[in-house]
């Protein structure tokens, strides 16, 4: 499944829906699964150093010492967990691991852009004058400069967007894809004010790529990849939220990143106790997958980042979409994504939510196939 939206909603016979269904098998929920937090310490692609994921301080040394991210990620001097270059706790013969003055060398090339007009692409090439970019529907295209990004530890991904794929709709209205915009924007500010960089995929109401989206958070290297969503159809009536959330079922932290999101979404949004909520038997942190076993959704298949899709609740549900056009919802919502993320990047914090055996679910083809319109990048 190339094309974001492009599963037919078979429920309600809507053609923009590629992120939840109500075909979810039944299992058991596993609170406290020992085996996650067993996985995050086995992890053979990251190794730890103070507390911290090297794949992760190594990033984020860069950034620091490039001074020149536009991200302006500044970890906190009194950081426990950031090493810096006057300590004297480690012996001189290790310190080939840590931060020297030496490594405040040429950064390299820009991985990525914020083009003049204000869009994130990935760069292909960097040229004598300007870039060549991957554009949004992923052809290459020239800008002639823009704000360079470096390593970005996190990546947002509004879903859907445009008038190809125009996601789900509450009856009051409210679009999901404005709505995913909303909670992205306000939990890229709520990240960069911690000092966590992050980047999204689209900051406007445009078409862009699955792959796109996907290959943005690849080369801009980042820790995690997170493709936010509001749920339809409505499943049945719930005391509390609904909210799911799809991992990659070969990836012990993209499992982690699911738990730690969902305790954090979870608990945020159970303040709203007032609202008729609704939700699936199978609700949590699931797997789904098709019947050839790969995952089935592309924004948890197709990235090589650390990936989940977050679907917070039910747009579908009249009340939960009431709800969700309040200016406070989305505060609420943008907070839970940043308090997650600060305790996934910094903390060993295992989450919880998971349901298994997940789903078996195979995407019917696209409906919707309408060219992807370009946005104009300068
Ligand atoms: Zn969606």
């Amino acid at each position: 499944m190339e094309s974001h939206g492009s599963k037919q909603d078979r429920a309600c016979g809507r053609s923009t829906k590629d992120e939840g269904d109500d075909c979810g098998n039944q299992g058991r929920r596993n609170q406290s699964d020992p085996h996650a937090v067993e996985g995050t310490e086995h992890d053979p692609r990251i190794r730890r150093f103070g507390g911290l994921p090297v794949r992760r301080l190594a990033g984020m040394l860069v950034l620091t010492m490039v001074g020149a991210c536009t991200a302006g990620f500044s970890p906190s001097p009194t950081s426990p967990t950031v090493p810096s270059t006057t300590t004297t706790i480690v012996p001189s013969t290790t310190t080939t691991t840590m931060p020297s003055t030496t490594t405040t060398t040429d950064p390299g090339p820009p991985l990525g852009l914020i083009t003049p007009a204000g869009i994130p692409v990935a760069v292909r090439l960097v040229l004598p004058e300007g870039y060549l970019v991957w554009t949004p529907c992923g052809e290459i295209a020239r800008v002639s400069g823009g704000e360079p990004l470096w390593q970005t530890p996190v990546v947002l991904d509004p879903g859907h967007g445009g008038n190809r794929d125009i996601g789900a709709q509450g009856r009051n209205g409210l679009p999901e894809k404005v709505l995913n915009l909303q909670v992205a924007m306000a939990a890229k500010a709520h990240l960069e004010a911690r000092g966590i960089p992050a980047v999204l995929t689209r900051v406007d109401d445009y078409a862009t790529t699955l792959r796109t989206r996907s290959q943005l958070a690849d080369l801009l290297q980042a820790s995690a990849l997170i493709s936010i969503h509001h749920n339809a159809p409505t499943p049945g009536p719930s005391a509390t939220p609904g909210t799911e959330i799809f991992y990659q079922s070969r990836s012990e932290e993209s499992r982690r990143l699911g738990g730690v999101l969902y305790e954090h979404v979870f608990e945020a949004l159970s303040k709203f106790d007032q609202v008729q909520w609704s939700a699936a038997p199978d609700a949590g942190v699931i797997t789904v997958l098709s019947s050839r076993g790969t995952d089935a959704y592309g924004m948890v298949r197709i990235p090589e980042t650390p990936a989940v899709l977050l679907e917070f609740g039910y747009i579908s549900n009249p009340a939960e979409a009431e709800l969700f056009a309040t200016e406070e919802y989305v505060e609420v919502a943008a907070l839970s994504i940043a308090d997650a993320m600060e305790a996934y990047l910094y903390t060993d914090a295992p989450g919880t939510g998971w349901y298994e055996p997940g789903r078996v679910f195979d995407p019917a083809p696209g409906l919707t196939q309408a060219a992807c319109v370009e946005v104009p990048l300068e």
